[in-house]
């Protein structure tokens, strides 16, 4: 079987060292907050260009606690898209604001910032554009509306570590950057894990205590506050995968292209856009098809796994019914959600694998 996504690859070739850290971070007396989340913090920062990273317990909690950061809370909209992992909206609802929903390019997946201003109004306290699947949103005209209306951006890079608009990292745009590194991610950890970034010194202080009780020092709350720590053992191994991410990337990259090389004109496939201006680190790749489902179940016949990044939009969910959308409020959305197939792709992926699975699509459409 072709996967789309194991961890156990990574493990498989960095045993050694996976199993060296965890026996270093046990062994150190100090399992949280340390040396190794610090350590981690400074240098996915830096990573991204800026001078602050807080390190939290999961991209959802990244982006609740920007927003909580930023004081968006009851009543309060926060403008995003629906195409998107459902954490970016359970973090808005935590934060007890109301998720508006705007259409996305069809060819990019991404938020259609055509569609941004005429989504504001006097209650909207932030946009979140998605870098979905590994692409950056089109930040500049985003940026230059946030701008003019006076609202907050928190990008949502859970899906983005390493990906570059106009030759700058994700995640140094906004107020606020929020990354995710959930196992299968870019960047990913051996469990849950994930991070806020900004350039601001305010926001980075008030991100520190809202993880941490609102407590500047022991048993002392400044402000109310919430449990959402890093652990020390995951920020171990995160600073050992940060090293490698650049070439992580890279074959991704790899495996995009020659996907895109092979398959563009093949039935009716259209291979995802990447835009010039733009870097993508391939989290996911993603094409679309008037025959996804006939295509998705002769791969599997084949031992070929795809996935469906998603299924539903998360405004037609039945756990957010309650927002009072319907079928149709977003064409592209809707239409997309119909016609994407995701194919494997992570570093790790043997090239012969990467050769069966373009094979295998084009049997189907011959
Ligand atoms: C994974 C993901 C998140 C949430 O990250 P977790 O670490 O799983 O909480 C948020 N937004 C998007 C787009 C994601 O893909």
């Amino acid at each position: 079987m072709i996967n789309t996504w194991s961890y156990l690859a990574d493990y498989e070739s960095n045993r050694d060292d996976i199993l060296g850290i965890v026996d270093k971070v046990f062994s150190s007396g100090k399992l949280i907050l340390g040396d190794e989340v610090s350590g981690f913090e400074k240098n996915f920062s830096s990573f991204c260009g800026l001078p602050c990273g807080v390190g939290v317990n999961s991209g959802t909690d990244a982006l609740f606690l920007a927003l909580k950061a930023l004081g968006i809370g009851h009543g309060d909209e926060v403008v995003t898209v629906a195409n998107t992992a459902v954490p970016t909206v359970a973090a808005i609802r935590a934060a007890g604001a109301t998720p508006v929903f705007v259409d996305v390019e069809e060819d990019s997946f991404l938020i259609d910032v055509a569609n941004v201003e005429s989504a504001i109004s006097v209650k909207t306290g932030c946009i979140i554009p998605v870098h979905l699947f590994g692409q950056p949103a089109d930040m500049a005209p985003l940026m230059q509306i946030a701008a003019a209306k006076g609202v907050k951006v928190v990008e949502d890079c859970a899906q983005a570590a390493g990906a570059m608009y106009r030759g700058k990292a994700v995640g140094s745009f906004g107020d606020i950057g929020a990354f995710s590194f959930y196992p299968t991610k870019v960047l990913g950890a051996y469990g849950d894990a994930g991070m806020a970034v900004t350039a601001d010194g305010d926001i980075c202080a008030k991100l520190k205590r809202l993880r941490f009780y609102g407590m500047e020092s022991a048993y002392y709350s400044e402000e109310e506050g919430y449990n959402s720590r890093l652990d020390e053992l995951h920020a171990a191994i995160l600073n050992f995968r940060l090293k490698t991410l650049g070439d992580a990337i890279r074959k991704r990259r790899e495996i995009a292209d020659y996907y895109s090389e092979s398959l563009a004109g093949v039935g009716d496939i259209d291979v995802p856009a990447v835009k010039t201006d733009r870097s993508h680190s391939f989290y996911a790749y993603t094409i679309r098809t008037g025959r996804r489902d006939d295509l998705m179940r002769y791969l599997k016949e084949h031992g070929i796994e795809s996935r469906i990044n998603y299924p539903s939009p998360v405004h037609l969910m039945r756990g957010y019914h309650f927002l009072g959308y319907k079928p149709g409020d977003l064409p592209v959305t809707e239409r997309l959600a119909g016609r994407i197939l995701s194919l494997p792709i992570f570093p790790e992926l043997p090239e012969e694998s990467a050769r069966e699975v373009v094979a295998g699509i084009r049997d189907f459409f011959e």
